[in-house]
């Protein structure tokens, strides 16, 4: 393997790249190439205190700015995202190895997080009652919570910050990312933009670390709400960790999503909408499809028929080859993992439709791996339990849409799920009927737009609060209530011991 120059990668506190103190780091790597790139600093608990004090600061000064003059600073943000996508693609191929086309998806899709939050003035308009009794008017106000940390997953470098923090610093906050430590080039990048963009120093902080970083924040008094994305397990620890330190949380965990098939459904369509949804990004999303689900013996049939000889056209390659379907996992542990979930389940009984275990790639030394498909997986398999989050997906036939339905609700994680069909009395059981939080009709991946919530059930969630969408206003403000009254002077004073009532 060449011989690689170790870069540093820097925190950005109070609008200053700084490389901090403490002797603690981890590495990056290029998962394309499989080299190490960058040696990243992990934040110390003094760092991290350094760093919530200058948000404090900038926390008070930026929500005394107008909410006009705050959403001027994310207009030119906006331009910058567009102007600088080239750049961000590049960075997130580099750091995360997915495709250049599917990166530009991830931005496109973080812009539109701007766009709703660029809508803050509207959303932070209160209500007002007049004379709600004795000519007292009542009205509440939206005001920002001070300084807030969104602490962020590897697979989205950019969508993914930006879907937890734009709003919260539209409404008045300060923040502090803590990008993952896999992927901490991105979040450097949009430090810069928001710098140019003329956010005050210290209303954006990003703090690189591992989990003692991550305790630091979610402990510190002086941080009001977390917002968390990954797996499941450091949701829900979050969550407690968070709760019990008087924090609001919203946690979002891993998933297993479903796609079924009807049997009346236009499998060509399904077939299609399932290789994108469920390959895409070699499956390192948490709305990935990684259960296909079809209705009846020959729509399996049918089905997985035609999905083998497109999965084995699949084509696995570095985040720069425009002929590749999907780039390379995110580490070497990634991958030896997933081939350990494929094993077990070859072993538990599943069989193979097409095996990607030895991908055809150039680069050996990248982690890559093929598309594998599965069938024959039964529900009490682990891997139909558990999240794999890399290009294995599988097929567990039922044989009615009441079967599929039971089965998805029991199911421990609730993100996303879709139905093929063409019968609309199908679609409305499945849509009324199914515990998950997003789902699809005839969609590939039931992502809500920017302006609708984001958010799973059951154990892909852990708190209230959703992602993208009006809901991130509320969470990152807090409301209140203001009863007024200006006296008449020449009124004479009574004095009242009785409960006010209207
Ligand atoms: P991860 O849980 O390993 O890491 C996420 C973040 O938590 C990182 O910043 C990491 O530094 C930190 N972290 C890791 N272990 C920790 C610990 N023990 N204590 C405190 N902090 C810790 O997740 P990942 O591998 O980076 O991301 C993949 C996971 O994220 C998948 O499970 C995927 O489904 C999930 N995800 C969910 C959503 C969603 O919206 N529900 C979106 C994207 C990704």
């Amino acid at each position: 393997m060449a011989t690689v120059t170790l870069d540093t990668v820097t925190h950005y506190i109070n609008g200053e790249k700084v490389k901090g103190q403490n002797d603690k780091f981890g590495y990056v790597y290029t998962p394309s190439t499989g080299q190490k790139i960058a040696a990243v600093p992990y934040a110390s608990d003094e760092e991290v205190d350094e760093t919530i004090q200058l948000a404090k600061k900038a926390a008070a000064k930026w929500a005394k700015v107008s909410v006009g003059k705050r959403v001027e600073v994310l207009f030119k943000f906006r331009q910058l995202l567009v102007e600088n996508t080239e750049e961000l693609a590049q960075l997130i191929g580099k750091e995360n190895g997915k495709t250049i086309s599917d990166a530009k998806g991830e931005i496109s899709r973080g812009i539109e997080s701007v766009d709703l939050a660029i809508g803050a003035p509207q959303i932070l308009k209160g209500e007002y009652s007049v004379n709600v009794g004795g000519e007292i008017n009542a009205y509440s106000m939206k005001q920002p919570l001070g300084v807030v940390t969104c602490i962020s997953p590897f697979n989205f470098p950019v969508m993914v910050p930006l879907a937890m923090s734009v709003m919260a610093v539209a409404v008045g906050n300060a923040m502090i990312l803590k990008p993952s430590e896999k992927v901490p080039y991105s979040a450097i990048l949009l430090s810069e933009l928001w710098e140019k963009a003329g956010l005050p120093a210290g209303v954006w902080n990003v703090v690189n670390g591992d989990k003692n970083t991550v305790n630091a924040i979610i402990t510190h008094q002086d941080i009001q709400a977390i917002s968390f994305v990954g797996s499941t397990k450091v949701a829900e620890f979050i969550y407690e960790t968070g709760t019990k330190h008087h924090k609001r949380v919203n946690a979002f965990g891993g998933g297993k999503n479903h796609m079924v098939i009807m049997p009346d459904a236009d499998i060509d369509k399904a077939v299609d909408s399932f290789l994108g949804a469920a390959y895409g990004s070699a499956s390192q999303r948490c709305m990935a499809i990684s259960v296909a689900m079809p209705v009846g013996r020959k729509t399996a049939e049918v089905f997985t028929g035609k999905l083998k000889e497109k999965v084995e056209k699949l084509k696995a390659g570095s985040y720069d080859d425009e002929t590749a379907d999907f780039g390379a996992v995110i580490s070497a542990e990634a991958k030896q993992s997933i081939l350990s979930a494929i094993d077990e389940a070859v072993k538990e009984g599943a069989n193979i439709v097409v095996d990607g275990r030895n991908p055809d790639v150039e680069n050996k030394e990248g982690f890559y791996l093929d598309a594998t498909l599965l069938d024959n997986v039964t529900s009490d398999m682990n891997i139909y339990k558990e999240e794999v989050f890399g290009p294995v997906r599988t097929i567990t036939a039922v044989d009615s849409i009441d079967e599929a339905i039971q089965l998805i609700n029991n199911h421990q994680y609730g993100n996303g799920v879709t139905v093929f069909t063409n019968s609309g009395r199908d679609a409305r059981e499945f849509t009324q009927e199914i515990e998950v939080g997003m789902v699809g009709v005839n969609v590939p991946i039931p992502i809500p737009v920017g302006y609708h919530n984001f958010g799973g059930w059951k154990d892909s969630r852990f708190g209230e609060g959703q992602m993208f969408g009006p809901d991130t206003a509320r969470f990152f403000t807090k409301t209140k209530t203001v009863s007024e009254r200006w006296f008449d002077q020449s009124a004479s004073d009574e004095t009242n011991f009785d409960f006010p009532s209207s």
